[in-house]
């Protein structure tokens, strides 16, 4: 088996990938030069094997992509509200995807294996953590764009404007996931 990167390994990378580095915009410069400021945010998982950068190939700065573990909303809500208020938002794309680490376990289980090492801490047992073992993907992804399209703090036309799509890790393909409004 090879052995895993080290950090000394990714910093000698950098020094070769900042030789034929392109120039990116400042924000002061946006408008001037022909580039549009990012307005989709992508959320997906922060798994090794989920990269949007390649799978939408994506050129900087088009998008802004915030990734979690599971690709869940809430752990990165505040910043989607912060980004809106800094940028002209107008679509959030939630991608979760196949073979999903959050899907392995329930966050009771989740619970219970932080509470192995830490038996005393109380506040472990009201913690989140977005895990989807007793549910689908599809359904994972239903629950986050109804949390965006339902939040109160969020822009309305932004979060109306959530679409939810799954991501096959084997195939490299996306699905469309149709959320239709609780209300
Ligand atoms: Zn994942």
């Amino acid at each position: 088996m090879p052995s895993p990167v080290t950090i000394a390994e990714l910093v000698e990378r950098n020094k070769a990938y900042a030789t034929k580095h392109v120039p990116l915009p400042y924000f002061s410069e946006f408008g001037n030069l022909e580039q549009h400021p990012p307005a989709v945010v992508v959320v997906t998982c922060a798994d090794p094997r989920c990269i949007p950068e390649t799978f939408l190939d994506l050129k900087s700065p088009e998008t802004v992509v915030l990734r979690t573990a599971g690709g869940r909303v809430k752990p990165i809500f505040n910043d989607l509200l912060y980004l809106d208020g800094l940028l002209p938002l107008t679509s959030i794309m939630v991608i979760h995807h196949t073979d999903c680490g959050k899907s392995f376990m329930t966050d009771g289980e989740a619970r219970s294996a932080l509470k192995t090492r830490l038996p005393d801490v109380k506040e472990i047992d009201s913690m989140e953590f977005g895990a989807f073992k007793d549910s689908t993907l599809e359904q994972s992804v239903k629950d986050d764009i109804l949390f965006l399209r339902e939040a109160p703090l969020l822009r309305r036309e932004l979060g109306e404007a959530s679409v939810g799509f799954t991501y096959d890790v084997k195939t490299g393909g996306l699905t469309p996931v149709q959320v239709s409004n609780k209300k």
